[in-house]
């Protein structure tokens, strides 16, 4: 038996403002442990980055020192490769991090070296940079006595790949004081660090060594992260409560996308080096290893849909039913029918969700709306309970309705009525999944603005 209070000591770096607290576990190293019950919705832990690093595709539309989305940024003189909302987040940028590397950072990305890096291979560089330039401007540089994350960091268990060497990184000065240090740190990158999203759309990557020490995965978990962005701040992680949560409960969120029926075992291997024991992970353990291939035939896989809406009970969910009961599924997987298995090849969601948002576009609306209830139903049963993917399928669903009743059909009437509130039915679903996760990403766009302006365009109709 583990002595639980010398646990406890050494995890003085957990904010105290945070609900949880690290315990032994015989399998899992640790596992963070609810202190008291936590309603749902609730802000399990608040951690602010360690180091980020923007995705290609933002770099200039986003502020390298927040992370946030702005129409014009000012762009750092010294380098002309990193851009700034105005000068106070140029200035914490400058003083915590962008000093080491401005001078050096235009030529080492414009090396053979970078260049011949896989795009992969470079947003780590830039990120493992982006963390040694930070640590270099410590009092005491790279000392783990001056960096609690540093120290967090470190304690990480290294993933499967980690005999991988490190990318190159841009000439920091003064350097690390080793090449062990820069290996260790990479080391833990693969299997720790996290996708920065805003309203789900992947905008960075970022190093949040205290979230990453508490938290084990579950493919259906009880908690999940979002992003916060604030003028002249780094970005912070929070994680939240999907559902009410019992004190000694196990708090989990998810590495991956749920929905990863078929290739998550592949990633946890290959990425994370555990085998995951969730309830969903036991029922593909039992249903064996080849998920099969739904049908092509467009009678059957209608037919198939019909059947998932029903099994699922989409239909009394719709009306606002509790069929999503307390538990974090809807109904378990552990009941899906046999000729139901292959709705969870993953082709079959891809397919659901190409064919929503192709019928939506062309005005197909019959056929939108069919694939949009059977996509819901698909979510309900793979996702848990209040996952954000819900909720915003449930915002595209309201506004494909909207367009079929107002600028398709121009109802009148009762008929008006009847419209409206279908509209306003699926913005109150959306709302109800949407709230537990709260505002997130860059806060003047997103679902909340998106369900008032349409509220808003529905009542005066
Ligand atoms: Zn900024
Ligand atoms: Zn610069
Ligand atoms: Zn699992």
């Amino acid at each position: 038996m583990q002595d639980l209070r010398s646990t406890m000591q050494s995890s003085d770096w957990i904010p105290s403002s945070s609900l949880v607290e690290l315990h032994p576990d015989p399998t899992k190293r640790n596992k963070a442990i609810a202190r008291r019950n936590i309603p749902v919705g609730s802000t399990v832990l608040s951690t602010p980055a360690f180091a980020t690093a923007l995705l290609d595709s933002e770099k200039g539309h986003r502020c390298d020192h927040c992370l946030r989305e702005q129409p014009s940024l000012k762009k750092c003189s010294g380098c002309g490769n990193y851009w700034y909302c105005d000068a106070k987040c140029q200035n914490l940028h400058w003083q915590t991090n962008h000093k080491r590397l401005c001078k050096r950072i235009g030529q080492f990305e414009n090396s053979v070296t970078f260049q011949q890096l896989e795009k992969h291979e470079r947003m780590d560089s830039l990120l493992l940079s982006h963390l040694l330039a930070q640590l270099s401007t410590l009092n005491e540089p790279y000392s783990p006595r001056e960096s609690r994350e540093l120290e967090v960091a470190l304690e990480l268990l290294p993933g499967p790949a980690s005999n991988v060497s490190a990318p190159p990184v841009c000439p920091i000065k003064p350097a690390p004081p080793s090449q062990r240090l820069v290996e260790d740190l990479f080391a833990r990158f693969g299997n720790n660090n996290f996708t920065i999203h805003s309203h789900l759309n992947s905008i960075a990557h970022g190093v949040f060594p205290v979230a990453s020490r508490l938290f084990n995965h579950s493919c259906v978990p009880n908690a999940v992260a979002k992003y916060v962005f604030s003028a002249g701040n780094t970005v912070t992680m929070e994680v939240v409560s999907l559902r009410d949560i019992a004190v000694g409960e196990e708090i989990c969120i998810p590495y991956i996308d749920p929905a990863l029926m078929q290739t998550r075992h592949q990633v946890f291997q290959i990425t994370y080096g555990f085998v995951c024991d969730c309830p969903a992970c036991a029922f593909l353990s039992k249903i064996g290893t080849s998920v099969p291939e739904p049908p092509e035939d467009a009678t059957e896989l209608a037919h198939l849909g019909a059947k998932l809406r029903d099994f699922v009970g989409v239909d009394e969910y719709l009306k606002g039913a509790p069929v999503v009961a307390a538990d974090s599924q809807p109904r378990s997987l552990d009941d899906l029918p046999p000729a139901l298995y292959c709705v969870l090849h993953e082709s079959y969601m891809s397919t659901l969700s190409e064919a929503f948002s192709r019928a939506s576009h062309e005005g197909d609306y019959a056929q939108a709306a069919e694939s949009g209830v059977t996509l819901l139903a698909l979510y309900l049963l793979v996702y848990p309970k209040n996952y954000p993917q819900i909720g915003m399928h449930l915002l595209e669903m309201a506004k494909t309705q909207w367009n079929h009743s107002f600028v398709a059909l121009n109802p009148a009437g009762e008929d008006k009525d009847i419209a409206k509130n279908i509209v306003f039915q699926l913005l109150d679903l959306a709302k109800s999944v949407l709230r537990v996760l709260g505002t997130e990403g860059d806060s003047e766009t997103g679902p909340f603005r998106e369900i008032e302006v349409l509220e808003d365009i529905a009542r005066n109709a």
